[in-house]
């Protein structure tokens, strides 16, 4: 049931001292899954290293722990099967996959930009799930540059609207926690 999430991360283990924009009570909140009833979808925003895999990773595994049906991907991946499913002729079929589970993770969006084709994938799977399921979503790009990520601001427009019509947004900063050893090694030089 956990085959598919891509790291052990939880969120018994976040390290809230090390993010201090986080809000530990509302994260507490998202922990009893209880979104997922109400169909609010998750925004998770800030620079690269600031734990936003790992707290959407610990948002699936509570999730699935619960018995929700919970499916992990990232933005590119969904974007390369919507493509192929497109070629090969599966288009309504996969459709029907992304907006089959009760939360869908979508990690990553804003790391590669998404070819029109695949911003209007996204799109679509962002439509057919709003107000029936959970959207867990990780940027590293704020609201206001998604035009550019999604080479279209009608589709950005769009897509916003639909995600964050009931949505919770938790915006991480400060420095990378993967980088934290090595200041903490030259910060002694
Ligand atoms: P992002 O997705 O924002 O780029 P990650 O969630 O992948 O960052 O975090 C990078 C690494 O640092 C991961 O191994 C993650 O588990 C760890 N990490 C980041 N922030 C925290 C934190 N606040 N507490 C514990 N581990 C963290
Ligand atoms: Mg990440």
């Amino acid at each position: 049931r956990f085959a598919s999430l891509p790291t052990p991360a939880t969120l018994e283990d976040f390290d809230y001292d090390a993010q201090p924009a986080v809000d530990r009570a509302l994260v507490t909140e998202l922990a009893t899954c209880r979104y997922l009833d109400s169909a609010t979808n998750v925004l998770l925003i800030g620079p690269p290293g600031t734990g936003k895999t790992h707290l959407a990773v610990g948002l699936a595994r509570k999730a699935a722990e619960a018995g929700y049906r919970t499916y992990f991907t990232s933005a590119a991946d969904l974007a390369a099967r919507c493509h192929r499913a497109a070629i090969e002729g599966r288009w309504a079929y996969t459709m029907r996959f992304f907006a089959g589970p009760t939360l869908l993770v979508i990690d990553e969006l804003g790391y590669l930009p998404l070819p029109a084709e695949a911003a209007s994938a996204l799109f679509q799977v962002v439509a057919q799930r709003y107000t029936k399921t959970s959207i867990v979503l990780t940027t590293n790009r704020g609201v206001g540059s998604w035009g550019e990520i999604l080479g279209d601001t009608t589709v950005a427009a769009a897509m916003l609207d639909r995600l964050l019509h009931r949505s919770v947004v938790l915006n991480l900063d400060g420095d990378s926690y993967r980088l934290r050893d090595h200041h903490a090694r030259t910060d002694t030089l």
